[in-house]
């Protein structure tokens, strides 16, 4: 004759202790799993006409057959010694041996104390749980997530390895291992050694420019490799805007106004002006031959969110977007004009511009990750025109070649890249024109003088239709 003996045993977790009943039968301790399943917010079901009880999580999905020591597993059958037990209408399982099954199934450490009766749930064990990958327009996207802020070193290596170790770091490796197989992968070790943790990824991938930083709540270290746009366009060939695109609306936006005066010249001079007069000579030009239509973000002195430029030129169905600025510098011989289109920042010179030019964006919005990790918020934000990369690196081709046929008065600065905010989010091909540096005496002169203002009006639009003319249609 069995003794039995009903309880409780007690369930420890992150949030707090709960009571599960419990009884024992002849030295074992049997617990409702029934119970723990919904503490755990998981389900139980009957499978079979009550022959079995299937157990479903996120993850794992269990089948207990009543009478019966054996358990299916995901992928396997598992033997916990004792059956399970129907009591009550609730399903009991022996704490000591199904503990441990359960223990390897989940990502948490789980044990069993029998002295105490208690099922203790560590989630807090590791401090390295699981890593996720997310492909993005411009490039891939790892996140390893952690138990909280960590330091860690990373270093690729040949052979398309990327090596992340986490000094102090516990990692759970059965969890990290599981995406051994994952599409972006060709290889994944997960080393704990003592005193650092180390995840070795080798990626399918060329590894261009790597970013990192780590990113609170949850908390993890976020990984990109950006696709360089040598990449991009190599992975582009074949694509171009399509037979029955016309090209035939500009979005013209003239930068900051309002309180927003952009650069200030030493005479006083203020982009705000400046940039709004180029911008009206170039949507005369346009007006006047009726090849495009036009539309300005703002046609008189008026301060308008970044945001909401882009939104104008997106509910505009613009085909082309052209930002118009003044460049600024702290060193006054600085001049010339520079054609920019968005991609992540290859430099300091070009980052320091997007900078000048996204101050207004800080302002508006409170604070915002424009420090040199940028890049990798730039790469998170699915940036659906990177789409338009190659023709908007195109465009500003074509501009900065108008640019120097008729600027002479001042210098050529090339096209470059940086991460505009006023670009991103513009479903079109843009570019952020730097006519000239109202910082320098000579060529805050020039952009006084509505001569030189014409000429930059004028080369742009010889820029749009050479831009019209390869992409229309082609
Ligand atoms: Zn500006």
């Amino acid at each position: 004759m069995p003794v039995i003996k009903a309880s409780e045993i007690s369930l420890q977790m992150a949030g707090g202790v709960e009571k599960i009943s419990s009884f024992s039968e002849d030295g074992i301790t049997y617990f409702s799993m029934s119970q723990l399943a919904s503490l755990l917010g998981d389900r139980l079901d009957w499978e079979r006409a009550g022959l079995s009880i299937k157990y479903k999580s996120d993850r794992n999905e269990l089948i207990f057959f009543i009478g019966s020591p054996f358990i299916r597993t995901n992928d396997s059958v598992a033997n916990i010694t004792y059956p399970a037990i129907l009591r009550n209408g609730q399903l009991y399982l022996p704490a000591i041996t199904f503990i441990q099954v359960f223990d390897r199934i989940r990502i948490e450490q789980i044990s069993w104390n029998e002295n105490d009766k208690i099922i203790r749930f560590d989630s807090e064990w590791y401090t390295i749980n699981d890593l996720t990958f997310s492909p993005k327009a411009n490039g891939l996207l790892i996140e390893i997530f952690v138990s909280g802020p960590t330091n860690y070193e990373i270093f690729p290596s040949d052979g398309n390895w990327i090596n992340i170790t986490i000094p102090g770091g516990t990692i759970n490796q059965r969890q990290i291992l599981s995406h051994k197989s994952s599409e972006f992968l060709l290889d994944l070790n997960a080393y704990q050694l003592d005193g650092s943790a180390q995840l070795s990824l080798r990626l399918r991938r060329q590894i261009g420019k790597i970013a990192h930083r780590f990113q609170p709540s949850p908390d993890r270290i976020q990984i990109s490799m950006i696709d360089t746009l040598a990449s991009i366009i190599s992975n582009k060939e074949d694509e171009s805007i399509g037979p029955d695109k016309l090209i035939d609306r500009i979005i013209l936006d003239a930068g900051h106004g309002g309180s927003d005066f952009g650069a200030i010249g030493q005479k006083s001079s203020r982009e705000k002006d400046i940039v709004l007069d180029i911008a009206k000579r170039l949507a005369k030009l346009i007006r006047k031959e009726k090849i495009f239509e036009v539309v300005l973000t703002r046609e008189k002195d008026e301060a308008i969110s970044l945001q909401d430029r882009t939104k104008k030129a997106n509910d505009e169905h613009g085909d082309i977007f052209v930002s118009i600025h003044a460049n600024a510098s702290l060193k006054k011989i600085a001049r010339g004009f520079q054609v920019f289109f968005l991609a992540p920042a290859k430099n300091d010179s070009a980052r320091a511009v997007a900078q000048l030019e996204n101050a207004p964006f800080l302002s508006e919005t409170g604070p915002y990750n424009v420090d040199e990790n940028d890049e990798i918020g730039y790469i998170i934000s699915d940036m659906i025109q990177t789409e338009f990369q190659v023709e908007s690196a195109d465009l500003a081709a074509m501009v900065d070649k108008e640019f120097r046929r008729s600027l002479a008065e001042t210098s050529a600065r090339g096209i470059d890249q940086a991460g505009f905010y006023v670009l991103n989010g513009v479903f079109m091909p843009s570019i952020l024109v730097e006519t000239a540096f109202l910082t320098n005496r000579e060529d805050e002169d020039l952009l006084n003088d509505k001569d030189f203002k014409q000429k930059v009006a004028e080369s742009i639009y010889e820029g749009l239709k050479r831009f019209k003319a390869k992409y229309e249609n082609n």
